[in-house]
């Protein structure tokens, strides 16, 4: 189907004019890192406030240059990733930006090693406040850094030693095949089965997957008690006290705001059994497996060509508030955004903040179903954020994890109810609501659940020592049924389905991440609607502030405390709101389909 996007692309000369022009700049940009090394390393502990800004403007300057090739050669690639004269820039801007980088590392090093009391008095020096949180966070690592020599063997031995043991679990699954009616699948195809609408299909695919896992279980077992000691060592020679406080410290939250967000969730876990229910009769079913739980309800049938989801979403972020509706519209008019259908062009979608001198780039596949509309709403809010928050400077304009998500969630809830307040179709209103519930409860209370079996499994490692296959499904049937709460028959097969989960491997302690930012937005979001205009004020000044102070100081200026359990039941509450008029909707829906019946 034809939508209007086909010529849709977007225009990389406000970056550089040509290719010459960037190479220019990079050649200019290594020069500068070079100079940048001889003039302050082993210095960065003798220089004044007045000579440390000074160091670090130079330093942001020598970022957004570099930034800036990096940007234009990783965009100019993304629509094009057949060429191989893009892949070859790519690759060689890629290495000069790791030769100048090593230049650079020697900066936050000597920072960080800076005794306390020093730093102290720096940071409050005036003219260090751009910078501060940046220099703050550096120095927040400190009591968890070890001596040079000892980082060096760290990092050398790190390659040969857990890194290779995460490479070897993706290449593991990587090279599974799964046998499926006498076809031999990869683990995403297995995956995909489990949203067929064919409920036999997606039983087969279930006992195909298991099967498979449970031919290479003693070895996924193996890798997990690696990652888990490994971590387990690095912790105690770090000095963290718990297997969550490293990630926490990244995500820049404390344990006890986790400990809230963790404790509100599990509390309300009666609303997963409370929608499943509903997804059971609406399936018709008399009983509900593990299978089931991603079959589509109904197929909202609605498309939108791209002149309707430019005007539907523009005018959604225009009447939350109007500065950002004119930022939106900079992004269809002056060409920031790439949408069209392209052979050779990346698949999925993302806002890349480029670098402060510039501005942020959209790239999009755009083919016309209410998915995609929503998917440019989320992409729009990356990019208002990130063109909001340039003025902070490349150190300090980015958010940790736990923040990254709140302009782009926020920006689907917009575009969202309208969305549903111009769908008529009672039958279409439900599945966009049954479709963003089934979103939410993924988001929030899967991810939860999942942290709760990395504590069992990263506390039992460290108290009992390697455990056995039988130990990790026990752990994980008891975190999923906790969930479920009886709503979901789990069957033998799922005790195994920890085992292919790649967060637990690459990042531990990840995936609560997802919950605090979707639960924060859902806050957020009640809070907009009751206060109105004067909450888009400060929103705005929210997304302005990028990374340049602790979360909980940012969303605590719009009067969100995030150690309260009671800002997490917001969230919470809003989420029950939504399975209600579910419900409601089903009952309109299923008694109109009884009724044609009869
Ligand atoms: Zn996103």
């Amino acid at each position: 189907m034809m939508t209007g996007a086909e010529h849709v692309r977007w225009d990389l000369r406000d970056l550089y004019p040509d290719e010459t022009a960037l190479q220019q700049d990079l050649a200019q940009g290594l020069a500068q890192a070079e100079a940048f090394y001889a003039r302050y390393h082993s210095k960065i502990a003798s220089l004044d406030a007045e000579a440390l800004a000074e160091a670090l403007r130079q330093y942001e300057a020598i970022l957004d240059r570099l930034g800036r090739a990096y940007t234009y050669a990783y965009l100019n690639w993304a629509t094009q990733t057949e060429d191989p004269a893009c892949g070859a820039l790519l690759q060689q801007v890629r290495e000069a930006y790791a030769q100048a980088t090593k230049h650079l590392l020697f900066l936050e090093l000597e920072w960080a090693q800076l005794e306390a009391e020093r730093a102290q008095e720096l940071l409050a020096a005036e003219v260090l406040r751009p910078f501060r949180h940046y220099l703050e966070l550096q120095q927040r690592l400190r009591p968890h850094l070890l001596s040079e020599p000892e980082e060096k063997i760290l990092a050398e031995k790190r390659v040969t030693g857990r890194d290779a043991w995460v490479r070897f679990f993706d290449e593991l699954l990587g090279a599974m095949r799964f046998s499926l009616d006498g076809q031999l699948l990869t683990e995403q195809e297995v995956l995909a089965k489990l949203y067929d609408p064919d409920r036999e299909v997606r039983r087969q695919a279930a006992l195909a997957l298991t099967e498979g896992l449970k031919t290479r279980l003693r070895e996924l077992t193996y890798v997990f008690n690696i990652v888990l000691a490994d971590k387990a060592a690095e912790d105690r020679l770090r000095g963290y006290r718990s297997w969550i406080e490293s990630r926490n410290l990244a995500n820049e939250v404390s344990d006890e705001m986790v400990e809230a967000l963790i404790q509100a969730v599990t509390e309300r876990y009666e609303l997963v059994a409370r929608f499943y229910e509903l997804k059971r009769r609406l399936l018709g079913y008399a009983e509900l497996y593990d299978y089931d739980r991603y079959a589509p309800i109904g197929q909202a049938s609605t498309r939108y060509s791209w002149e309707e989801a430019r005007q539907l979403v523009q005018s959604a972020y225009d009447a939350f508030h109007p500065r950002l509706g004119r930022i939106v519209a900079e992004f269809f008019e002056r060409r920031w955004i790439d949408a069209a259908l392209v052979p050779g062009k990346r698949s999925g979608a993302f806002s890349h903040g480029a670098v402060p001198s510039a501005h942020p780039y959209i790239l999009l596949n755009y083919t016309g179903t209410i998915r995609d509309v929503q998917t440019l709403a989320h992409e729009l809010g990356h990019g208002v954020h990130q063109y909001l928050s340039r003025k902070q400077g490349v150190l300090q304009a980015d958010t940790p994890l736990t923040m990254a998500e709140t302009a782009s969630v926020f920006g689907e809830m917009l575009v969202f109810e309208r969305l549903m307040a111009a769908e008529t179709d009672a039958a279409n209103r439900l599945a966009m609501l049954m479709g963003k519930i089934d979103d939410t409860i993924a988001t929030v209370f899967r991810q939860v659940a999942m942290n709760r079996f990395e504590d069992r499994i990263h506390v039992a490692r460290r108290t009992q020592g390697e455990l056995p296959p039988e130990a990790f499904c026990a752990y994980w049937m008891e975190t999923q049924q906790a969930m479920f709460q009886g709503s979901v028959t789990l069957g033998e097969h799922y005790r195994y389905w920890w085992s292919y989960i790649p967060h637990f491997v690459h990042t531990p302690g990840y995936v609560y991440a997802y919950a605090f930012g979707e639960l924060l937005v859902l806050a957020l979001f009640a809070r907009y609607r009751e206060e109105g205009d004067t909450f888009a004020e400060r929103y705005l000044a929210l997304l302005e502030a990028g990374g340049s102070d602790w979360p909980h100081v940012l969303v605590g200026r719009l009067g969100v405390d995030l150690k309260d359990t009671t800002f997490w039941h917001q969230g919470l509450t809003a989420i029950e709101a939504l399975i209600e008029q579910a419900e409601a909707l089903a009952e309109q829906v299923l008694g109109s389909t009884n009724a044609q019946a009869a």
